[in-house]
């Protein structure tokens, strides 16, 4: 299996200022097509150190692929440090030539001389047509190493990448093989839970290979296959999937490119049914979420900002003389809130997520409080409680993401 490294050539992304999106992207590319990725690096406009990591990257890797730095200003470096680094001259090519002249042409305007910089290349390197960008690309084949230089701006190295190095790859080193994921996504058990249930599968699974990663209020299981095509590897996939299944139950809301948002709004559509929202401290987020899930089966979302509109919003209370009392009980208060938005809305269920953030807790995000969450469909109640509740982003987004699944279990499991 050939094995290739990136290097990512500006120092805008070495100061930060650009976020080396190029590297990350490509590198899902590699792994599509049965490259191994060994090495990522980001270095700087600077001839010395490009010289030190390109040529590193010669000696340990079959395919090396450089990002950025094939402009025509003076700090594009790319193909000075290419040809040095694989013992060529750097020579003028006219075609390359023409093609950067007629770039300006199609775009009515004028070369500037710097632009002929852009017609030279190291000395018997393959030119690769860049049809979106002045910027000419190429490969050098070196005697055991291949150079794939693109340019920096994403949407050129992007389609240049698909519709040119792809191919080329494909037949120079043989790749018949596909890698073809499965990502399951998880919620309710933390990632150390998951570690303890499937923990022995990550262990000890060759191919296909079981990854887990965290993100708020979810965990990702990745099931990795390599075969020959896209239907032999989820063949593989297909009984490890079940067994982390078997193993999670409804814990799996989603696979692959879905959405909590999406797998909800289809549930609601499916059975006909429609929710209103009550929230406080996710101040609209649970609201945008379900509007997006099924904007039809969402009649309304009721926000409050502080505890002075609750008695108002109560009005529909069931037990009108106990308000007091309820409300001085987070749990029985926000049943009364879901009811309350349930008869409100006039939908068929109601879903209340209500948060308070400790007030001696001074983080934002993975923050101590009390999050309490409940879904009636007018007869009984599903709750959700949680230790966490801060108002920064991560810990809306959890909070809100755990609300909307409440009610996901309402409608698949029913409301027992
Ligand atoms: P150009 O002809 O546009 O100068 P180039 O090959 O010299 O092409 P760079 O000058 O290095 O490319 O980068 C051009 C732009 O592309 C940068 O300003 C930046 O916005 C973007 N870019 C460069 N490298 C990356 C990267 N690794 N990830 C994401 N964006 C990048
Ligand atoms: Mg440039």
């Amino acid at each position: 299996m050939a094995n290739a490294e990136i290097v990512a050539i500006g120092s805008e992304l070495l100061l930060g200022q650009i976020v080396d999106t190029n590297s990350a992207w490509m590198a899902q590319r590699l792994t599509a097509l049965g490259v191994n990725l060994y090495f990522k690096s980001v270095v700087g406009d600077n001839p010395e150190r490009m010289k030190e990591v390109i040529s590193r990257a010669l000696e340990r890797a079959d395919i090396v692929i450089t990002s950025g730095g094939l402009g025509p200003t003076q700090d594009d470096l790319t193909r000075e440090i290419v040809a040095e680094v694989t013992g060529r001259k750097l020579v003028f090519d006219e075609i390359l030539l023409e093609q950067v002249e007629s770039h300006f042409q199609r775009r009515g305007r004028t070369m500037t001389p710097n632009n002929r910089r852009q017609a030279y290349m190291p000395e018997g390197a393959i030119r690769v047509k860049n049809p979106n960008g002045t910027a000419p690309c190429f490969i050098v084949e070196d005697s055991r190493v291949v150079v794939v230089s693109l340019p920096g701006v994403p949407v050129e190295l992007k389609w240049l990448f698909e519709n040119e190095v792809e191919p080329y790859l494909r037949k120079k080193f043989n790749l018949a093989e596909v890698i073809h994921y499965r990502v399951l996504k998880i919620i309710g058990v933390g990632e150390s839970a998951v570690d303890d249930k499937i923990g022995y599968l990550i262990a000890n699974s060759s191919n296909p290979t079981v990854g887990v990663l965290a993100l708020p209020g979810q965990v990702d299981v990745r099931i990795a296959a390599k075969a020959a095509d896209k239907e032999e590897a989820m063949k593989l996939i297909a009984p490890v999937e079940a067994e982390v299944r078997g193993l999670l139950g409804n814990a799996v809301f989603a696979v692959d490119d879905d959405t909590m948002e999406r797998v909800v709004g289809k549930l609601l559509r499916e059975k006909n049914k429609t929710v209103a929202v009550y929230e406080d401290v996710t101040c609209g987020l649970l609201a945008d979420r379900m509007r997006s899930a099924s904007a039809d089966h969402f009649p309304a979302g009721f926000i409050s900002n502080g505890t002075s509109s609750l008695r108002a919003f109560l009005g529909c209370s069931r037990q009108p003389d106990r308000l007091e009392q309820t409300i001085r009980d987070p749990a029985a208060l926000t049943d009364e809130l879901a009811w309350c938005a349930r008869a409100q809305a006039g939908s068929d269920f109601g879903l209340a997520l209500h948060s308070i953030p400790d007030p001696e807790s001074q983080v934002e995000n993975l923050a101590r409080g009390e999050t309490y969450v409940s879904v009636t469909d007018g007869k009984s109640f599903k709750r959700f409680t949680s230790t966490m509740a801060g108002r920064g982003q991560y810990d809306r987004t959890r909070m809100t993401l755990n609300a909307i699944d409440l009610l996901r279990r309402a409608l698949i499991e029913g409301m027992n």
